[in-house]
């Protein structure tokens, strides 16, 4: 199938390889696009590697931050056993029963890519008692395919190298939803450049930081620093979130209704002044959105929002099914839908109407 520039954008970025602290890959990408928008001069990074593009619509207008993590979960070696399978500490949250039998790369510090496997045992040699309990993340091993460890070595693979999972990109039968790796948070990170493109084009009141902020899955970790780095006036984490559309769940926030506004999650109470701006934009341009929480875990806008003297700040999130697996779905109306609303909102927010967000 050929790929619309669109996809092929969100294709490119879905298969970036790029854990917490080894986000380059993904940071180069965004500097790219970032460059098509502003100068040199107007891009910043700071110490853990968060990247930060500084567009000025209004010098002496408010900072507003639209942040998405570049950071995926996946996996780091740490062992070489003799055999030659490598064992790994995992980075970000992993649920052990979604990763038996997927396939890995591993990403050497020469850059050079190996496929590997986790491998599970037959049913046939599982006891009884493995039989019922998932399996031990600290059990399990990557399989490269090799005779022993002098092979792996040969390879050049090293203790500390990355593992991420291995999936294309597929758009599926109904060619909106989109499988891929990684929308956890590469879909922010292309909303972060989208915002940033479309904005260029238009008059907006204030100065606009899109930023890809770095560990985000190991506890927002960049937002901390690029947050005081950047030291803005409103915040929007751009994330992925939960679609709760299939067996088993409430149906109560689905995919391709629109981007979801989170009123709760585990590291912020989204701000109650900017969420009413967002809504009433939202409305105004009929543009679809669904209100949702998340009892546990956070995204950027938590850590940000506790810079300096405290920032309004809301998790602006596409509702994504399978998140923090090898594996997810997301639907491009809610991409579309996202960018559109985040750039309506930014074009709103001059001084006075951020005044009144912060101190009404
Ligand atoms: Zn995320």
């Amino acid at each position: 199938m050929k790929l619309t520039k669109d996809l092929e954008f969100l294709k490119e970025l879905s298969e970036l390889n790029g854990i917490g602290g080894y986000e380059k890959e993904v940071r180069k990408y965004m500097e790219k696009h970032f460059l098509e928008v502003v100068d040199k001069e107007d891009i910043m990074v700071d110490g853990l590697g968060s990247i930060a593009a500084r567009l000025v619509g209004d010098e002496n207008g408010p900072k507003i931050m639209v942040a998405g993590h570049m950071d995926e979960i996946g996996m780091i070696v740490t062992k070489i056993t003799d055999e030659g399978f490598l064992k790994f500490q995992t980075v970000g949250g992993w649920w052990s029963q979604v990763m038996l039998a997927q396939e890995f790369n591993v990403t050497t510090r020469e850059g050079k890519v190996y496929r590997g496997v986790i491998g599970s045992k037959p049913p046939h040699l599982l006891s009884p008692e493995e039989l019922k309990n998932p399996a031990k993340i600290d059990d399990m091993f990557l399989d490269l395919g090799v005779k022993d460890k002098e092979e792996v070595e040969k390879l050049g693979v090293r203790v500390g190298d990355m593992i991420t999972p291995a999936i294309s990109f597929t758009p599926l039968a109904n060619p909106n939803y989109l499988l891929g790796k990684a929308w956890d948070n590469r879909i922010g990170c292309a909303i972060a450049i989208e915002v940033l493109k479309r904005l260029k084009k238009e008059k907006h009141p204030n100065i606009v930081y899109g930023v890809g902020t770095v560990q985000e899955e190991v506890g927002l970790r960049g937002a901390k620093t690029s947050g005081q780095m950047i030291n803005p006036d409103i915040c929007f984490a751009v994330d992925v979130g939960i679609a709760k559309d299939t067996p088993g769940t409430d149906m109560s926030v689905k995919m391709g209704e629109g981007p979801a506004i989170l009123v709760y999650d585990g590291a912020l109470i989204g701000h109650v002044g900017l969420r009413e701006v967002v809504l009433e934009v939202a409305k105004e341009h009929n543009i679809p959105f669904q209100l949702d929480y998340l009892k546990r875990g956070g995204t950027d806008a938590g850590a940000v929002s506790l810079v300096h003297q405290g920032v309004p700040a809301m998790s602006f999130c596409i509702a994504t099914r399978y998140i923090h697996s090898h594996t997810s779905i997301l639907h491009k109306d809610d991409y579309e839908n996202a960018v559109k609303l985040l750039v309506e909102v930014i074009k709103r927010l001059d001084r006075e109407t951020v005044n009144k967000i912060t101190f009404e």
